[in-house]
């Protein structure tokens, strides 16, 4: 279990599930009353941001726990995606982390009303049980690396055994699985890793699963009746990448097979240009992610050249094609332009992959939320 160096609890989180929690597990904690190390707040430097990692705060969260992916953009192609946020910040440390682009809380923040977040959903439910809603945990915190501390992952898998058509999304690069394997079958919760060759989990994912520790938690969650996908994400270029890339193929097609998941996305290397600098602050130039040759991409982020992530995920894609051709492989976050060259298709033409692309449902989601508010 992740170590802290402080826990703090607002008052208003002391008889949460999660602080009970804290005092079951023996955790020393400090009830507040205001939020702790405010003038901390604001742009943190790189030593702050290590910090940050290592204080836990646990507090009520008073917005809105429901909201479309970030990835939905102009210029990308979106994956029809919402987002169900219960924390803040992450106890693992890879280089190339967006949440070093925006957080500006000194604080590692778990929301302790878990319970409202299943009432929203509850509310959705009423109307929309029967569309085909994905939902992941994971976009500005880890979904199950403080699973074991908050076991969340229970009440929500418990909820979407109640939603059939609804799938949620774990996603991890953790191997912290045991504590919810005795919840399966449920085939609508899928948990996802995201993997990388050893080579970079162990010189970028610092603090992480290895990757044959994510692959053994893949396979127990098979075992007990969940449903896995795996993230190859973000692909990062290196002398051997190719190599590197083809081996973890080999891995994945050697355990896995394509009736496992449902899918396997691609992503390359992308950041903000404005977390260059504490990237370099926090990793140095031994970090492959700061010595990379990025070019702004049509959405702001830095990316590799077009030419070179297209050839990265054609050699990817063709390697799991000659192993078997039913592995379905899409990319995510990417352009228009580098779907058609690695597909021949968009994705609402792919074949597999059409409804993950059916924009109807993030129009109907915007009609409730205009209706609710
Ligand atoms: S596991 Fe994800 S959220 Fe955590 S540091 Fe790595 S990239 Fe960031």
């Amino acid at each position: 279990m992740t170590v802290f160096e402080k826990i703090f609890v607002h008052k208003n989180a002391v008889d949460s599930k999660v602080a009970l929690r804290l005092k079951e597990l023996n955790l020393n904690f400090e009830v507040v009353s205001e939020e702790p190390l405010q003038d901390k707040k604001g742009e943190l430097s790189a030593s702050e941001f290590d910090k940050s990692k290592k204080q836990l705060y646990v507090k009520k969260f008073e917005g809105q726990f429901f909201k479309r992916c970030p990835g939905a953009k102009p210029g990308l192609t979106c994956c029809n995606y919402f987002v169900l946020n219960l924390g803040q910040q992450c106890d693992m440390n890879c280089s190339y982390c967006y949440l070093q682009s925006f957080i500006n809380s000194p604080l590692l923040t778990i929301y302790s009303n878990v319970d409202d977040s299943i009432a929203e959903l509850e509310k959705m439910k009423q109307s929309m049980a029967n569309d085909k809603f994905r939902i992941g945990t994971g976009e500005v915190i880890d979904s199950l690396s403080l699973d074991d501390l908050t076991l969340y992952s229970h009440d929500l898998i418990e909820f979407f055994k109640t939603v059939p058509n609804w799938q949620l999304e774990f996603k991890t690069k953790s191997d912290k699985v045991d504590h919810f394997l005795h919840l399966g079958p449920a085939k609508n919760v899928i948990v996802s890793w995201s993997l990388n060759p050893e080579f970079i989990v162990s010189s970028e994912e610092h603090g992480t699963a290895s990757l044959a520790n994510r692959l053994i938690a893949a396979k127990k969650c098979i075992d007990a009746g969940f449903k896995i996908a795996f993230h190859i994400d973000p692909v990062i270029w290196h002398e051997n990448w190719k190599e590197n890339y083809l081996g973890l193929v080999d891995q994945i097609t050697k355990q896995f097979k394509p009736s496992d998941m449902p899918y396997i996305s691609l992503g390359a290397l992308r950041f903000q240009p404005e977390q260059r600098h504490i990237m370099k602050q926090r990793f140095g130039m031994k970090s492959l992610v700061n010595t990379a040759e990025l070019f702004s991409s049509a959405d702001g982020k830095l990316r590799y050249d077009q030419k070179l992530r297209q050839h990265m995920f054609d050699t990817i894609i063709s390697a799991f094609k000659e192993r078997d051709s039913k592995w379905n492989i899409f990319l995510c976050m990417e352009q228009p332009e580098t779907w058609l060259a690695a597909n021949k298709s968009l994705p609402k033409q792919t074949d597999g992959l059409e409804s993950l692309f059916d924009h109807n449902l993030i129009r109907k989601h915007k009609k409730f939320s205009e209706i609710q508010s």
